[in-house]
């Protein structure tokens, strides 16, 4: 069947009148390459369909969620059943117990949880945690890096005013100088260190932490007495069965968590360690569905298998699989890939290609062959893959490379532009 897009067009006509730009925020196509779908109609597995019927093999996994699969069945049943007796109730069930206590038994750094809805409630949380803790205001932000989407720090800075971002001090991940360097401009004020535990800003290629760099933030937060958060909203479990920067022995004193903790279903979490309990009793903070007991029940299911299956091993062997595959089609067709980021988070760009343009084309070459790919965010490998759809993915790819390479010059991708004024105006 020929991949076509008219359903999704007149969606998108009619979500101009009554929603701001058709669509808004992480989901919007409107920066992705043209013809991307806005609007898919079901998932099930590694597979999604788009409002037309197309069916792709999907890379993004929802921007993380999805770590098991769309519709896993023992994780749904579980959320099904607790929603039947009761979800959204005038008090937690005791669902809430027993995930605190996995999640805790989980993460090595972890002594107590608290439970939300997205990764942002999250992190504002482990902020006012954190200034609570020290009674003082300064959080140190390494430079590009996303923590969500409130006014403290949502990436553009419309609607926000300059004290909803003071008392912030950027600094380059990665590069101990930088991170000493804000210390020292916060001078007595320091509340919280905020580090993402691989560097996994778009645009850009993606970085592993160093180890040096982990552990002399742990350092400087002792010194100082203030607090270390690692954001793990996105890489939480994808990298490791404990907290990510575990990997570098470095234990935080507060965890953000979100997105894959219960494959799918609306919750999020933050995770901390006895130092910071008494401030985390301190603050007022709560949401009419943070107590739903339906993803929670979701979330124990999801923690259960990240503690009992060998899904972070498949999920590196078929990212380790991907990544081989894609260099030995790159060269075959005459291109050079970076591909940066851990195998199972994949960010892939065409090396030589400041514009975007050969990304923004294979991209779309690759999606009219039924596989979603991202031109600049990382990207996911779920557990519910198989070789086949990596061989699927490979095969869209080399036909992909075929359809660059014979395209001759290509110009801009004119919707980026933004890019290269705010790189010149940096
Ligand atoms: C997605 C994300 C957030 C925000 O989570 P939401 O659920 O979208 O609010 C925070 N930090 C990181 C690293 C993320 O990837």
């Amino acid at each position: 069947m020929a991949w076509t897009n008219s359903k999704d067009s007149a969606l998108r006509e009619r979500a101009q009148a009554v929603i701001p730009n058709g669509m808004y925020g992480h989901q919007s196509v409107m920066l992705m390459p043209d013809d991307y779908p806005q609007f898919f109609s079901r998932a099930e597995g590694a597979h999604l369909w788009d409002v037309d019927g197309n069916r792709y093999v999907d890379f993004m996994c929802g921007y993380g969620p999805n770590l098991f699969g769309y519709a896993n069945p023992t994780i749904d049943q579980a959320y099904f059943d607790r929603a039947k007796l009761g979800d959204t109730m005038t008090g937690p069930g005791e669902e809430m117990v027993l995930l605190a206590e996995a999640m805790t038994k989980q993460v090595t750094h972890a002594d107590w949880a608290m439970f939300c809805k997205n990764g942002t409630d999250a992190t504002t949380m482990a902020l006012m945690i954190a200034r609570n803790h020290t009674r003082k205001s300064t959080i140190l932000v390494a430079k590009g890096a996303y923590h969500g989407a409130a006014p403290w720090c949502t990436p553009l800075k419309n609607g926000t005013t300059p004290s909803d971002r003071a008392n912030q001090i950027f600094y380059d991940y990665n590069d101990v100088d930088s991170l000493e360097a804000a210390v020292r401009a916060a001078g007595t004020d320091l509340a919280a260190i905020f580090a993402s535990p691989i560097k996994h800003d778009t645009f850009i290629d993606q970085e592993l932490p160093n180890p040096a760099y982990a552990r002399r933030a742990r350092e400087l937060c002792d010194e100082h007495g203030a607090l270390l958060i690692v954001d793990d909203v996105r890489a939480g479990f994808r990298l490791a069965r404990d907290c990510s920067w575990a990997l570098v022995g470095v234990q935080p004193d507060l965890s953000s968590w979100g997105k894959a903790i219960a494959n799918g279903h609306p919750i999020s979490a933050l995770l901390g360690s006895n130092v910071a309990r008494a401030a985390a009793g301190g603050i007022y903070v709560t949401g009419s569905y943070w107590f739903s007991a339906a993803p929670m029940a979701a979330s124990l299911v999801t923690l259960k298998m990240i503690a009992e299956t060998d899904y972070l091993e498949r999920t590196i062997a078929l990212g380790e699989r991907l990544r081989a595959g894609l260099n030995e089609s790159a060269t075959r067709n005459g291109f050079a890939l970076r591909q940066t980021g851990p195998a199972q988070m994949p960010l892939i760009m065409f090396d030589d290609d400041d514009s975007h343009a050969k990304g923004y084309l294979w991209n779309s070459a690759m999606m009219k062959r039924g596989v979603y790919f991202h031109p600049w965010h990382n990207m996911f490998i779920c557990a519910a893959m198989t070789e086949a759809d990596i061989d699927e993915a490979l095969n869209a790819a080399d036909d992909a490379f075929k359809v660059v390479r014979q395209s001759g010059p290509l110009g801009p991708v004119e919707k980026l532009s933004f890019l290269s004024r705010a790189m010149e105006g940096a």
